[in-house]
């Protein structure tokens, strides 16, 4: 653990929920904060314990540590000055872990933080050890300071967004699960976002453990280790899948059969899982019972009930195509497909290759329908542009024959219809239940 510099003046630039979190815990550890967010943010809360809150438009605020939210771009005039001044510029994650002794375990990639994340916390509790999923997940690490013991694991879900900033940040073991294009409205290339989700492994010491895709190599001191979706390739793979999820130094952990979670992408995440909880650790026996008993997460690939036959699986957290071509190989046959949302610019090929031969037909809704119209089209999958999703669910339900599954995997961000991936898995569950399925 980092020293924190004695206090004095902080500026956090965002004031959503890890701002906040970063704005009172400066507060509680006697810095004067000034918080810089749209003048329409409710920050009652804030002014209550002190922390004055501006509009950006205002005199640039002289500061000795700058604390970028996870959404403000790093050419946000606030925090370009702090760079050009020298200021340090930290994320919220690195102001916690600074803060705190606790151990931390890091989780990064496109798609499958909050699964892993939240999986690798609950085998670690099942196995007997104090751990909390935090970061990305909704509970920032800041508000974690002084309400957790000590020892407790932090199991950290970071966004390339929180890597940016972390100059001495250090999990003792990190997984970058996968890097395919996203968010290509902030950054400039694909390299350019693997750089950052990269920077999770940049401070770890020669003994931690740094699980990476093949072909990357980590920034740090740890070795690179992989997972492998076949068999042990060798003293480079921690983990592999041949016969059952097996770990490095415990043997076979568990048959696949007795993991519940669906679909090969969710056998890497379970072999990263698990792989981290033996560092930290656990035996086999222990990680096999937690593996078994996780419940999964709400809105990714959460059946959410079934009427005449027709099963209903909600995916709504698939908001690019990577993780709805997941969800169809989870769900290889008799698809109707629910897709479609507001573009973060990304092209929807791979898509169509993979729903051809697995999508019976495509029901799309949203900004993006036309675009994911043309490149279904191209692959000869049949498709219905329906507009909304309540009106996608009762289409699909009237064409569909048991044994079909109605699967909501939007591989787009929902904010042209929705308040978030949430609100749009609730509306998909609510319509199921409408029509029937329980
Ligand atoms: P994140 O927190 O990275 O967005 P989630 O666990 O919330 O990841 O899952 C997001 C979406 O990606 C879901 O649709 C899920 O089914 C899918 N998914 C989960 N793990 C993976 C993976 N390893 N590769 C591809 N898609 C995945």
């Amino acid at each position: 653990m980092s020293a924190l510099p004695d206090p004095g003046r902080a500026l956090v630039v965002g004031i959503a929920k890890s701002g906040r979190a970063a704005a009172v815990l400066l507060r509680d550890l006697g810095w004067e904060v000034v918080a810089v967010d749209r003048a329409d943010v409710d920050a009652r809360d804030l002014a209550a314990v002190g922390i004055e809150v501006r509009a950006p438009s205002e005199e640039p605020v002289p500061a000795d540590l700058v604390i970028r939210s996870p959404g403000v771009p790093r050419g946000a005039p606030p925090v370009a000055a702090a760079y050009a001044a020298g200021t340090p510029v930290w994320s919220e994650i690195e102001l916690a872990s600074r803060a705190m002794p606790n151990p931390i375990m890091g989780v990064t990639g496109t798609n499958g933080k909050t699964t892993t994340t939240e999986l690798l916390a609950h085998v670690l509790r099942e196995g007997g050890m104090g751990a909390v999923a935090c970061g990305n997940v909704g509970t920032p690490m800041a508000s974690l300071v002084g309400e957790v013991p000590g020892d407790t694991w932090l199991v950290a879900e970071c966004s390339s967004f929180q890597l940016e900033d972390t100059p001495t940040f250090r999990p003792h073991a990190a997984v970058l699960l996968n890097v395919t294009p996203d968010h290509m409205d902030r950054y400039p290339d694909l390299d350019a976002y693997r750089r950052a989700k990269m920077n999770l492994f940049a401070h770890q010491g020669p003994h931690d453990l740094a699980i990476v895709p093949r072909g990357l190599r980590p920034p740090g001191a740890a070795p690179a280790m992989h997972i492998s979706p076949a068999g042990d390739d060798g003293p480079g793979t921690v983990a592999w899948a041949e016969g059952g999820l097996h770990v490095r130094g415990l043997g076979r952990v568990a048959p696949w059969d007795e993991i519940p979670l669906r679909g090969a992408h969710n056998r890497g995440n379970a072999m990263a899982a698990a792989a981290m909880a033996a560092h930290a650790g656990l035996g086999a026996g222990e990680i096999a019972s937690g593996l078994a008993t996780f419940p999964g997460v709400p809105h990714r690939l959460e059946v959410v009930g079934s009427v005449r036959g027709v099963a209903f699986v909600n995916d709504s957290k698939a908001t690019n195509p990577a993780a709805a071509i997941a969800a169809l190989d989870a769900y290889p046959r008799h698809v109707r497909l629910i897709a479609g949302g507001s573009s973060k610019g990304a092209s929807f090929d791979e898509l169509a290759r993979a729903a051809a031969g697995t999508v019976e037909r495509a029901y799309l809704i949203g900004e993006t329908a036309p675009g994911i119209q043309v490149a279904l089209a191209a692959a000869e999958v049949p498709t219905t542009c329906v507009g909304d999703l309540v009106s996608a669910v009762s289409r699909a339900l009237s064409d569909a024959a048991p044994g079909d599954v109605v699967l909501l995997s939007p591989a787009c961000a929902s904010f042209d219809q929705f308040t978030g991936y949430a609100h749009r898995g609730e509306v998909f569950r609510e319509a199921a239940r409408e029509a029937g399925a329980g």
